[in-house]
Order: C-alpha cells, then structure tokens, then sequence
C-alpha cells in the first residue's frame, strides 16, 4: 500500500546538511515509526512520504520553511548573568523555557548572557535519505489518539 492519510509509516533515515554533514541517523536503532497527517515528522518530510510504499528509497530535500523554520534573529536575547542566580552558565548548555521550548546559550561575558530560542536546525536545509521499511493502515484508536500503538510507538 502506499503512505496517505492515516498511514502508520516505518522508515530509516539519514539526515545531512547542505555541507553534506550528517546531523542525525536511524542507522543502528530501530526504523523510525510515525503516523501519516499527525504531524509528527517535519512539514515537508512529511509531504515527500505521500505515494510511497514499503521498500522506496529516495531522497527529500526540505527547505527551512518546511522544516525546523527560519533563524529568527528576535529569538536570540541578552539576559543578566545574575538571572541565573550563581549558577555556572557554559556556551551550549541548553535550558527548558516553558513546556516544549528549549534555549541554547550562546555566549557568556563577565555579566551577560546571550540566549538564543531558536530551534538547533532552524535556517538549515534539511536533506534526507529515506528507506521505507513498512507501511500499514492506522487502528481506529491510533487514528483518534494522533499517535502509534504497539512497537515503534509510545503510548502513555
Ligand atoms: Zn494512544
């Protein structure tokens, strides 16, 4: 069958910048498992899968757009380093801001810090090689809970 809507898709992926770097791979872990139209996956990787089917390789190119979104320059912020209250502050730690936004610093002075809350991978293009390894139709209980069940998955 071919990946559309509602499609519970196994994949193995190797993820490399313009420069041909490899930033993450599935090699060595199991594929990765995701459900088709639930927004799990990037915008534009998620676009590319559409009309495969088990056993296609191909490469997708994803645009930062479509992707982890453009650098945004308003997301990097100079904050006090006593804001920190006396803890060591390193270039790269990274920190929980809110729920799911993460900041990485990105230089320390004698009394500043400057915090940037872009995504690692925003303004990067995003070239992946993609081996379908396994696609089936989602459950009803997958489709209404937007996630995969059973292995692959992470139900709570
Ligand atoms: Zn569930």
């Amino acid at each position: 069958m071919k990946i559309s809507n509602h499609s519970v898709v196994s994949f193995h992926y190797t993820l490399s910048n313009n420069e041909g770097e490899v930033i993450d791979s599935s090699k060595g872990h199991d594929a990765f498992t995701y459900l088709q139209g639930g927004q799990m996956i990037v915008p534009g990787l998620e676009a590319q899968m559409e009309g495969k089917a088990k056993g296609d390789k191909f490469k997708a190119v994803v645009e930062p757009g479509q992707g982890y979104g453009e650098f945004d320059i308003q997301l990097l912020q100079k904050i006090p380093l006593a804001s920190f209250g006396g803890q060591q502050v390193e270039v790269g730690m990274q920190f929980q801001a809110g729920e799911h936004h993460v900041v990485t610093v990105k230089e320390v002075t004698a009394n500043e810090v400057l915090i940037d809350g872009n995504h690692p991978l925003a303004g990067v293009t995003l070239n992946f090689d993609v081996e379908v390894t396994d696609v089936r139709e989602a459950t009803t209980d997958e489709i209404a809970h937007g996630h995969v069940h059973g292995p692959g998955g992470h139900h709570r």
